[in-house]
């Protein structure tokens, strides 16, 4: 079949939106999903900069949602034809960490997530002149008006929902939120500093809020300030000096837990010192550099850990992020503006100069 996607060919050109094939249906194991739309994550962005660790000519798109066309499994499938669904990252499903219900630490979760073009068929998907392209970026690449999928990757929702916006719950609010709900498990009594008020850090914002939590979050940006504090953080800048001590005031002399989504080597210090002891320090974004540990900032039972995907069973963790936000406590929605498919490269341009938190394109008819 033939559809439109946004490809992205080398690491400095532009997105193009043009006509990819598919060549064969799903197999077993796989769906076919008409794309509703997708959200537009930093992850996808980072392509650029990931210096070949993911095979270019690719499709990406990594937080779609959409509705189930065709199965491999047929009418025995835990996803049926019909089906709405939101898109999550892949796992294998076999190896220990799947089986311990910690998929988002799949042995396999670079291959099957950032790899993206590893296909037991490599000329699967293809450009209309028949170049191969990378699919199944995070087992999807839904920046296209279809995506096939890994069935374990798709979470059934409500049809009445509006499924266009839904697709950031697979990643950035997955990872935002489950990070507060189920990997510090914060709750009443609580602090926590959010380091970067971006798409992540403002889901945990409100995950925090709505469980009870009391949050500062960080940023240069007073507009991500204010979003903040709309969501129920208390907004500190982190241009002005003092930072660590600033956290402490506004923790009860510190907070309990610390989340980072920017790598930024400073601010990380600026966190560590601003933790009580036995606090904990979540790193959501990759670093890039040494990171340089103060003497004494791990003392007395702190610690840092990596999160990943919101530590999150996507299958469990979505459906009650879609219970918060029809409660009114998680409006993620807020964040989001939508494009059609074919701006994809303005809505990159917004994104990366700070214009929109959350970016979601919109297949169109005409690129189906
Ligand atoms: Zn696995
Ligand atoms: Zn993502």
């Amino acid at each position: 079949m033939k559809f439109r996607a946004a490809v992205l060919r080398s690491p400095d050109t532009p997105f193009t939106v043009e006509e990819v094939v598919l060549g064969a249906g799903p197999a077993p194991g796989e769906i076919l999903v008409e794309i509703a739309g997708c959200g537009m994550c930093r992850t996808d962005l980072a392509v650029r900069r990931s210096a070949g660790r993911t095979p270019l000519p690719a499709v990406l798109g990594h937080e779609g949602a959409g509705v189930v066309v065709a199965s491999g499994d047929g009418p025995d499938g835990a996803v049926a034809v019909g089906d709405h669904v939101v898109l999550s990252f892949d796992s294998c499903g076999r190896c220990r960490n799947c089986r311990g219900a910690a998929p988002a630490h799949c042995d396999s979760f670079a291959s099957l997530n950032l790899f993206g073009g590893r296909d037991e068929h490599p000329r699967r998907l293809t450009d209309a002149t028949g170049g191969a392209l990378a699919p199944r970026f995070f087992g999807q690449s839904s920046f296209a008006a279809y995506a096939l999928v890994t069935a374990r990757n798709a979470v059934p929702v409500d049809p009445a929902l509006p499924l266009e916006l839904l697709g950031p719950l697979g990643c950035s609010v997955l990872t935002g939120a489950g990070a507060v709900l189920n990997t510090f498990r914060a709750g009443p009594g609580d602090t926590l500093a959010v380091l970067g008020a971006g798409a992540v850090g403002l889901a945990a914002v409100m995950a925090a809020t709505a469980a009870g939590v009391r949050t500062v979050a960080v940023d240069t940006r007073p507009a991500r300030l204010e979003l903040a504090e709309r969501f129920g953080a208390v907004p500190l800048s982190a241009s002005k000096a003092g930072l660590a001590e600033r956290i402490r005031r506004r923790t009860d002399g510190g907070a309990q837990y610390a989340l980072d989504t920017t790598a930024s080597a400073p601010l990380i210090n600026d966190a560590l010192r601003a933790l009580r002891p036995t606090g904990t320090l979540g790193l959501v974004a990759r670093l890039n550099t040494p990171l340089a540990l103060e003497v004494g900032t791990l003392d007395r039972g702190r610690g840092i850990r990596h999160i990943c995907e919101g530590d999150a069973v996507p299958g469990l963790l979505v459906p009650r992020l879609i219970g918060l936000w029809r409660a009114g406590r998680l409006p993620f929605d807020e964040l989001i503006r939508t494009y059609p498919l074919a701006d994809v490269n303005e809505a990159e341009r917004d994104c990366e100069a700070g214009r929109v938190v959350k970016p979601v394109l919109l297949p169109e008819r005409g690129d189906r």
